[in-house]
């Protein structure tokens, strides 16, 4: 028990005693006692209306001066007020550092209520979205009436950002990113990437240039060191393995650029009309000879349904599959089975290019289809690999409805899937 109630219960205690002997003194025991009891009502009355006083004060005041278990209520209540005055402090510093945090970012920050109505905002915001302060409460969807963006705000998926043009000036392009919080509130997020996509536009066209300006005189030289390797007698000895060399790094460059102005090209051009009816065996089975002529060892299958169509740019799908199959020969070693198969599964085309070879080690299979990703630079570049086939292969699947699906197990060989969605225009 406290120091204070214990003295407290005792200065009780004495005055019931003396009120009980001046009560046997004066004859009127039980009256002397209300009397004192009342009196004591007075003075605790008393005490409690400092302690009001005093609560209702200015917040930095001292306690008053009291005694007993009144000083005690008093030190702890004062103690309590100083910890909250504290705790009052850090936050107002805190909310006051998030708000000049959120002022300084070039990025507009959005906190939108459960119902999609505004909250709050940063004045990137503002500027980005001509955002006005009677705007608060207002729905968003009716200040930003983008389709695309409504659909987002109200889906609830959000792990992929969203782009759409300026509500106010079409020239600009603004990305959208949001995450959930709280109740259901959503935090958005909005940036003006304009100039990172002219960027990226400008190094798409830089690279499609500069690869179809090489392809010329690349052929030109291939066709010059093609004609020298076939009049070898007539040259010195030392310059037969150096032409051999020419002509493979020549070759190699030439693949190389050739493959930068397909991707070029499948980054660049709207998706082709899938009018076309493409023969998926005869097509298989071209490429697979063709395949034949480098194999060597390798022994290929083909499987495939009759009568199996594709709709779609025969060019494109070609170089497709012809990526897949060569990659198959170009990076497994003699002897190795390679099956082609291509069947209807329920309502989507599979085709598959399964080989026993040596594998892809698990970490390497999420960035397979990454531009310029190789596996194993030594291994790849004696192949004659650019590290551009699969990102070909990926591009040209997804502008025919189609998936590409990679399975491997290091030494035992991979499988690569395409898989296509039958739509209206597939025949
Ligand atoms: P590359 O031009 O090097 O063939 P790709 O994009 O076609 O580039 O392939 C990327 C990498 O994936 C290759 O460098 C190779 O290491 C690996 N790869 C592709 N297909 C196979 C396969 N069938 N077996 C083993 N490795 C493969």
């Amino acid at each position: 028990m406290q120091q204070g109630l214990r003295s407290e219960i005792h200065r009780l205690l004495l005055l019931v005693a003396v009120l009980v002997i001046i009560g046997l003194a004066n004859g009127y025991v039980a009256e002397t006692l209300v009397v004192g009891g009342l009196l004591y009502t007075l003075y605790t009355l008393s005490k409690i209306h400092k302690v009001f006083q005093w609560l209702a004060s200015d917040k930095d005041s001292m306690p008053p001066e009291m005694s007993g278990v009144w000083g005690d209520i008093t030190d702890e209540l004062y103690r309590y007020k100083q910890r909250l005055e504290q705790a009052k402090k850090n936050y107002t510093g805190l909310a006051l550092r998030i708000r000049q945090i959120t002022s300084a970012l070039d990025d507009g920050m959005i906190l939108l209520n459960a119902d999609r109505t505004l909250d709050w905002w940063n004045p990137s915001a503002t500027q980005l979205l001509h955002l006005k302060d009677n705007d608060r409460g207002e729905v968003i969807s009716n200040l930003i009436r983008n389709p695309s963006f409504v659909s987002f705000i109200h889906s609830g998926e959000f792990t992929q950002p969203l782009e759409i043009r300026s509500p106010r000036n079409p020239n600009l392009i603004y990305q959208f990113m949001a995450g959930t919080y709280g109740r259901g509130e959503l935090v958005l997020m909005v940036r003006d990437i304009t100039r990172l996509r002219h960027l990226e536009e400008m190094r798409k066209e830089f690279v499609a240039n500069i690869s179809h300006e090489l392809r010329t005189p690349l052929t030109v030289l291939v066709g010059y060191i093609e004609t020298l390797l076939g009049s070898t007698d007539s040259l010195p000895p030392h310059w037969d393995r150096a032409l051999r060399q020419m002509d493979q790094q020549t070759k190699r460059l030439s693949g190389l650029a050739e493959d930068l102005v397909m991707l070029s090209r499948l980054e660049s051009t709207a998706p082709p009309s899938l009018y076309q009816s493409v023969d998926v065996c005869g097509m298989l089975a071209g490429i697979v000879d063709s395949a034949r002529v480098i194999a060597g060892k390798h022994n290929l299958s083909l499987e495939c349904e009759p009568g199996l169509a594709l709709a779609g740019d025969s060019k494109e799908l070609h170089s497709a599959f012809s990526n897949l199959i060569f990659n198959a020969v170009k990076h497994n070693p003699q002897g190795c089975d390679i099956h082609i198969s291509a069947a209807q599964a329920g309502e989507a085309i599979r085709i598959e290019v399964r080989d026993n070879g040596v594998g892809i080690d698990e970490k390497h299979l999420p960035r397979l289809t990454e531009r310029f990703y190789r596996v194993d630079e030594s291994r790849t570049s004696t192949a004659g690999g650019t590290g551009l086939g699969l990102a070909i292969v990926k591009h040209v699947l997804a502008r025919h409805n189609g998936t590409l699906s990679v399975t491997s197990t290091l030494s035992k060989g991979s499988t690569f899937v395409c898989q296509f969605r039958k739509t209206a225009t597939n025949v």
